[in-house]
């Protein structure tokens, strides 16, 4: 097992009023690696699109503002099409109750609510993280394709920094390249069977 995500994200103490909270975008970004907040899928492909969600959905805000920064999760468009406006206690200060609701992203007790098999597959390891794994999806193959592409990527970045360091490199270079040509050919099939959402 892995797990969930290597590094927490972290808002900033934004306070700035804008116009409109997608001027937000390029300092969520920031904040969040360009990870989505819920399934800590990178945005490097753009397979996805990724959107702004409102932790405490727009519906339910009552002393929060629809700009307030403290409130806005830089998200992937599935997760923040199968959150939309969940909100079990219709309450904008009661985030779960009976394990049912949401934790912050930005909460480090976000990530404890989850755990990863070692091909990057999202399994709950909480009740209430189970609540949060069902709304929001995350049992889709893309989770686990996104995750593991990123793992490739870094793959590949290790066995350009080997050819460079030394272009006769035997052995040790051909696994590296085994290992990414054959896993690269399983995942495009598998994305090729699923698609993307
Ligand atoms: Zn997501």
């Amino acid at each position: 097992m892995s797990v969930f995500r290597n590094e927490h994200p972290k808002r900033r103490n934004i306070t700035k009023e804008v116009s409109n909270y997608r001027k937000h975008r390029d300092d969520l970004r920031k904040d969040y690696f360009d990870r989505c907040g819920y399934c800590n899928s990178i945005d490097t492909w753009r397979f996805v699109w990724f959107e702004i969600d409102h932790f405490v959905p727009q519906k339910y805000l009552k002393t929060i503002k629809d700009t307030d920064y403290f409130n806005l999760v830089y998200a992937c468009r599935s997760c923040n099409n199968a959150k939309r406006a969940k909100w079990p206690s219709m309450d904008e200060k009661i985030h779960n109750v009976n394990d049912e609701g949401f934790i912050d992203p930005c909460d480090e007790e976000y990530a404890n609510q989850f755990k990863r098999t070692d091909t990057g597959r999202i399994l709950p390891d909480t009740r209430l993280g189970e609540w949060i794994y069902n709304e929001l999806k995350l049992y889709k193959p893309q989770h686990e394709i996104i995750w593991k592409m990123e793992e490739m990527n870094n793959l590949i970045d290790e066995i350009e920094q080997v050819l460079d360091g030394n272009p006769n490199s035997g052995e040790d270079l051909k696994d590296k390249l085994l290992e990414c040509y054959r896993a690269f050919r399983k995942y495009a099939q598998q994305l090729s069977e699923v698609g993307l959402q």
